[in-house]
């Protein structure tokens, strides 16, 4: 770890920056793979430690921990160990008519110097996912955890310090201060997931460098329930998806909208959903809210809901840092509970006969990070799909689409710029070098004097 002054801060950077030139040539196929084996046998080696972490930082259940924070890490070492001589591979490219005689291809090579800013709501897995990504490629990197989860950044910087000599990856921890001071550093790359609003704090700072950036960021992802879904199933999986981590989650649903005709088979089977999952009381397995603010944050969005009309039909305020799953009817446009993105256990319910304003409504909106839709007719799900955007899109399921790795994971403008995952993250940290080179091309008639020929071309 690096203390975390400006100054330290710029040597920090300065110290991988000097080694930029040679992890060109050095940093190769065999180093990556290395690199990511370290990484994997730490991670293994101190997994109780990860799990007490989070316990401390947000109560989190101990197989939500290793389902979500470090089984998708060790999946991404182990996806980018299996495919990695591919993804570096240059790619051929055909020549076309006007450059024959040439040979054209793509070689991803190494953007340099990254910068990684992660949130605090799954803290392990998206500092150190984009990691895996940023050394696959052949970079270095600063990573910057939430300082919102303490021992959760104690601990990455404490992991990344054991895998890793600080030339090639450091961790600096801190909180607004820590991140102003290294976005006004000339990184090669910065891939920031976090809010919409500080997502364009960091965009401006790149456009100062003209750093790349990748951004992963939130909003409100809508969930529909058509009038042919299985209720059952549909309760399910958004109980699932809107509770895990107690809400907390990027691609959480945020509200539904149920048609009218299952308005109440639906709400039926999510209450014995959540009853099944959660029990009576205070629930082992869900998370709570990571802190005081965040929780007076969501109480106020239900006081303010109430104050409007809304009816709190399961769940409610909770008690300190615990909340239980919420269910809220009679949502009308001026709540914040309709405006901000919920980040929390607590989910509004809204009937509709018309699917088209439901789409406009939708469409009214920045565009979400997830889209949800339930309904056993996929006519239904292509109309919803084919009328709105979104960064990506959930049949019948929520969050699943996150974990297939063959698919690119990221938002469409407020939602985020850029994807990750898989090949897609190793592309978000590479340039993609064009090279075309002459074999035997009879291009020369181009040069000047120029002739009839040339015209004629
Ligand atoms: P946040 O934007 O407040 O913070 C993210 C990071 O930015 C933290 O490391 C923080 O220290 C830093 N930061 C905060 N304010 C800053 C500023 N003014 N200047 C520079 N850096 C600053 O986000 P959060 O509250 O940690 O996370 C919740 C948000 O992240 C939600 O909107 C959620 O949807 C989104 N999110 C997106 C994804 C995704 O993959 N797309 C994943 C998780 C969370």
């Amino acid at each position: 770890m690096t203390d975390q002054t400006p100054d330290s801060i710029a040597a920090a950077f300065a110290a991988q920056s000097a080694g930029t030139v040679a992890r060109r040539t050095a940093f190769g196929l065999a180093e990556r793979r290395a690199a990511l084996v370290r990484l994997r046998d730490v991670l293994t080696r101190r997994e109780p430690e990860i799990i007490a972490a989070l316990a401390a930082d947000f109560g989190k259940p101990e197989t939500e921990t290793l389902l979500t924070e470090i089984l998708p890490v060790r999946q991404d070492i182990a996806l980018a160990l299996r495919k990695l001589g591919r993804w570096m591979r240059p790619r051929r490219v055909r020549p076309t008519l006007a450059t024959f005689g040439t040979a054209a291809r793509i070689r991803p090579e190494p953007r340099g110097v990254c910068l990684i800013i992660a949130p605090w709501n799954y803290p392990l897995t998206l500092a150190l996912g984009p990691l895996v990504s940023c050394l696959a490629a052949g970079n270095s990197a600063i990573v910057k955890p939430s300082e919102l989860t303490p021992a959760t950044s104690g601990l990455i910087a404490s992991i990344v310090s054991e895998a890793f000599t600080p030339d090639l990856v450091t961790v600096i921890e801190g909180g607004i201060e820590a991140s102003q001071a290294l976005l006004a550093l000339p990184f090669d790359h910065i891939f920031f997931t976090g809010s919409p609003e500080v997502g364009k704090i960091v965009m401006a700072a790149a456009a100062r460098n003209l750093s790349s950036v990748t951004l992963e960021l939130g909003g409100k992802s809508p969930t529909v329930v058509g009038p042919g879904a299985d209720v059952r199933q549909a309760a399910a999986w958004i109980a699932f998806g809107k509770f895990a981590n107690a809400g907390q989650t990027c691609i959480a649903p945020d509200h539904v909208y149920v048609h009218e005709d299952v308005r109440e088979a639906f709400l039926d089977a999510l209450r014995a959903r959540i009853a099944k999952a959660y029990g009576q009381g205070p629930s082992p397995h869900l998370s709570h809210i990571v802190n005081d603010r965040h929780a007076g944050r969501l109480r106020g969005l239900l006081a303010d809901a109430q104050a409007r009309g809304a009816q709190i039909v399961l769940g409610g305020e909770g008690e300190g840092r615990y909340m239980p799953p919420t269910l809220v009817e009679a949502i009308t446009p001026e709540m914040r509970l309709d405006q901000e993105e919920i980040f929390g256990p607590v989910l509004p319910v809204i009937p509709y006969a018309d699917l088209d304003r439901v789409i406009a409504r939708i469409n009214e909106r920045p565009k979400p990070l997830a889209l949800y839709v339930f309904d056993k007719d996929s006519a239904f799900s292509d109309r919803i799909i084919a009328a709105t955007s979104s960064g990506g899109v959930g049949v019948n399921l929520t969050l699943l689409h996150y974990t297939h790795h063959g698919l690119p994971f990221g938002g469409v403008n407020t939602s985020g710029i850029g994807a990750a995952h898989g090949e897609f993250g190793f592309r978000a940290f590479s340039h993609e070098r064009a090279i075309l080179a002459n074999r035997f091309s009879g291009l020369t008639m181009i040069f000047p004097p120029y002739t009839a020929r040339v015209k004629g071309l």
